[in-house]
C-alpha cells in the first residue's frame, strides 16, 4: 500500500505543469477498469468499464478539475465560476474549498438533488439561474471575461487536459488500445479530451461519443445540454456521435446495475444503451466510461427502480417475499 498519487504526479509529463504550479489534489483518477462478464456475453462484445464514479466527487469531473484549479490558483486567482449541470459544481466545490478559493457556481434548473447538495455542503456560492444550462454557461463566461472569477468550465483547456488521463490509464492497464472508446455525449470536454489523448499515443482506436436523442428534456441530467460547447471540435474530431433514447438509456442503466453491480447516474448508461442497439462492434474489445454515480440523482433511481415492500418481521412472510421477487 503506498500513499494516494494526485493525477498531476501521476501523469506530470503529459499535463501542462510545472514545478511551479502548487498541486491541488483529492487523490483522483487510478479509477477501476472492471471487466463486465455477464455485459460482454449478452452483448457480444469484450466489454471493460471504466467506473469513474470512484473519483473524490463521484464523477470524472474530478481529473479535469484538479488541473483547472491547480492552474488557477498558480496563476493568482481570486475565485472560480461555474455553470453546470451539477457534476462540474460538485467537483469545483471540492477543489476550491481544497485550494482555499471561493467558488460560485451557476446551476440550470432541474439539476439533479444529490450533486446540488454537494457543492452546497462544500461550501460553494450556489446560484440557480433562471433559464437554462445554455444560458447559465453564457453568463458564466461574461462574468469571466470580467478578470475575477477564473471559468473551470470544460471550455478551460486545463480542464480537457486533466480528462486526457482517463484514456492513459485504460491504455496502460489494459496493456494497449481497445478497438473501441465509449462514453456519454453532453458539451463534448470528455468527448475531446479522448480523441487528445489518443491522438497523442498515436493511437487509431475508434471514439463513440453517445448522446440523448432529446438532448434539451433528457432524464439523464448530466447530458442535458442543448447546444453542446465542444460541438464542433467532436465534429472535426473524427469521433462517432450517435444518439438514443431515454427510454434506452434506463434500460442500460438497470441492466448494468443489475448484472454487473454498478450502480451509476442515468447519462453514465448512454454509452451501454448504444452498445444494445448495434451490432458494429461485436466481437471487438470495448471500453465503456461509466461517467457518475448513481448517488448523484437519487431522484431517477426512486422513479425507475422498486420500491421496497413492506414486511412484516415473521421468517415465513419474508421467506414468502423474497421467493416472488426471485422468480419475477
Ligand atoms: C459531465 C458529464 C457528462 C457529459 O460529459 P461532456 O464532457 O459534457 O460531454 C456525462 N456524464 C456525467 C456523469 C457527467 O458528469
Amino acid at each position: 500500500m503506498g500513499v494516494t498519487v494526485a493525477l498531476i504526479e501521476r501523469f506530470r509529463d503529459r499535463l501542462p505543469v510545472s514545478d511551479a504550479t502548487p498541486v491541488v489534489s483529492l487523490g483522483e483518477g487510478s479509477t477501476p477498469l472492471l471487466r463486465a462478464p455477464r455485459l460482454s456475453e449478452r452483448l457480444g462484445v469484450d466489454l471493460w468499464l471504466k467506473w469513474e464514479a470512484s473519483n473524490p466527487t463521484g464523477s470524472y469531473k474530478d481529473r479535469g478539475m484538479t488541473v483547472a484549479v491547480s492552474k488557477a490558483l498558480e496563476e493568482g486567482a481570486r475565485a472560480v465560476i461555474c455553470a453546470s449541470t451539477g457534476n462540474t459544481s460538485a467537483s469545483a466545490a471540492a477543489y476550491a474549498a481544497r485550494a482555499g478559493l471561493p467558488a460560485v457556481v451557476l446551476v440550470a434548473e432541474g439539476a439533479a438533488r444529490g450533486k446540488l447538495i454537494q457543492a452546497r455542503a462544500l461550501g460553494a456560492r450556489v446560484l440557480a439561474v433562471r433559464g437554462s444550462f445554455d444560458q447559465a454557461l453564457e453568463t458564466a463566461r461574461r462574468l469571466s471575461d470580467r478578470g475575477d472569477h477564473v471559468l473551470v468550465n470544460s471550455l478551460n483547456p486545463n480542464r480537457v487536459e486533466g480528462q486526457k488521463t482517463a484514456v492513459f490509464e485504460i491504455v496502460e492497464e489494459l496493456g494497449g488500445e481497445p478497438d473501441a472508446f465509449v462514453l456519454p455525449y453532453g458539451g463534448g470536454g470528455n468527448t475531446t479530451a479522448y480523441v487528445k489523448a489518443l491522438s497523442e499515443l498515436g493511437s487509431g482506436a475508434a471514439v463513440h461519443s453517445v448522446e440523448a436523442a432529446d438532448r434539451p428534456r433528457t432524464l439523464a441530467s448530466a447530458i442535458r445540454i442543448e447546444q453542446p460547447a465542444h460541438g464542433r471540435s467532436v465534429e472535426a474530431s473524427g469521433a462517432h456521435v450517435h444518439a438514443v433514447s431515454d427510454e434506452d438509456i434506463v434500460a442500460a442503466w438497470l441492466e448494468l446495475a443489475r448484472l454487473e453491480g454498478l450502480f451509476c447516474e442515468p447519462s453514465s448508461a448512454a454509452g451501454l444503451a448504444f452498445l444494445r442497439g448495434t451490432d458494429e462492434l461485436r466481437g471487438t474489445r470495448v471500453v465503456v466510461t461509466i461517467t457518475g454515480h448513481g448517488l448523484k440523482d437519487p431522484g431517477a433511481a426512486d422513479f425507475h427502480a422498486p420500491p421496497p415492500l413492506v414486511v412484516d418481521p415473521d421468517p415465513d412472510a419474508i421467506a414468502r417475499a423474497a421467493e416472488r421477487d426471485l422468480s419475477e
